[in-house]
């Protein structure tokens, strides 16, 4: 098959389209969308300090390649990558690696913090310990250590790797659950992340899917490690909504954009509707909480 843009051969085809997309042609219009989410939705602005959270999966390394290539030439944007170890060998040693090795070749600096330096274990030896739940603790100390790194980095904005199958799968269990306050979580750039203790975070890649964004990776030779966690736990409704989405794709090309454009219709209604709960600081560890103790704090006291 052809491009349907040049005689090139075709690599991609998209459905919902109709187009036969060439190497090249599949690149650019990989980046001019990105282009468009950030310019669209101000993701990036002067004076920027960009902390990109790079795990050495195929959508953060993504991220980082993206927001490198279109702003390295700008002295108004600074850009720098943080990555997290947990401590989960044979998986994040290995993507770690990776994302050191990619940072390098891009000069990018990177800024690597671990699970067992900043909360004293790794999560090897915490599954050691809890018999369930571990990940879901893990997703937790993740979510507060890039917040709080990147905000004493000085960053303004922590722009990370979801794409449009993350971003629907979240929608539609949001929605299944009855939990349209959740709702407000999403888009481009959520507002729940706006208050002043939390680094708002970026999504530039929420328009591209998964099948999209592996394709741009390896168009692009960009290293990225391929396996998943271990201990990764799908949760079974995240596991149905995917196969949900995933199959209706099939059927009706496009579904996905829609239920991400239709979500965000909604989103100003659920605003008005549900306020979001006050958030405080956290009374030991003084990080945003909507508690008096926070969640991580809760959690560290049971682990020791
Ligand atoms: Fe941690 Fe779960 Fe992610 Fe593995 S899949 S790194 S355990 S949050
Ligand atoms: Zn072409």
């Amino acid at each position: 098959m052809k491009c349907s843009f040049c005689r090139n051969e075709s690599v991609y085809f998209r459905r919902n389209e109709g187009h036969h997309y060439c190497k090249n042609h599949f690149i650019k219009n990989i980046e001019k969308r990105v282009k468009r989410i950030i310019r669209v939705n101000k993701l990036v602005e002067n004076g920027d300090r960009i902390a990109v959270t790079v795990s050495g999966g195929k959508d953060s390394t993504n991220v980082l390649f993206l927001l490198n290539k279109i702003f390295k030439n700008n002295p108004k944007i600074k850009l720098f990558a943080i990555t997290l170890d947990e401590g989960i060998k044979g998986y994040r040693d290995k993507s770690v690696k990776k994302s050191e090795i990619f940072c390098k070749k891009i000069g990018v600096k990177q800024y690597i913090f671990m699970f067992k330096k900043e909360f004293g274990f790794t999560v090897d030896k915490l599954s050691k310990k809890m018999k369930s739940g571990y990940c879901g603790s893990c997703g937790l100390l993740r979510r507060y250590l890039l917040n709080k790194k990147a905000r004493e980095l000085k960053a303004t904005k922590l722009a990370t790797g979801h794409n449009l199958d993350d971003e629907c799968q979240s929608i539609l269990m949001n929605v299944l659950k009855g939990d349209l306050l959740r709702l407000v979580r999403g888009g481009p750039m959520p507002l729940l992340t706006r208050y002043k203790m939390f680094v708002p975070r970026i999504k530039p890649l929420i328009t591209i899917p998964e099948n999209e964004s592996e394709l741009y990776a390896k168009l692009n030779n960009i290293p990225f490690h391929p396996k998943s966690c271990s201990y990764s736990v799908d949760n079974p409704l995240r596991g149905g909504a995917r196969n949900f989405l995933n199959n209706l794709e099939e059927t009706s090309p496009g579904i996905k954009y829609s239920l991400y454009e239709s979500a965000l219709k909604i989103m100003p209604f659920v605003r008005t509707k549900f306020k979001v709960g006050k958030i405080g600081s956290c009374k030991k560890c003084g990080e945003p909480s909507s508690q008096e103790v926070c969640k991580v704090c809760e959690l560290l006291k049971g682990i020791k």
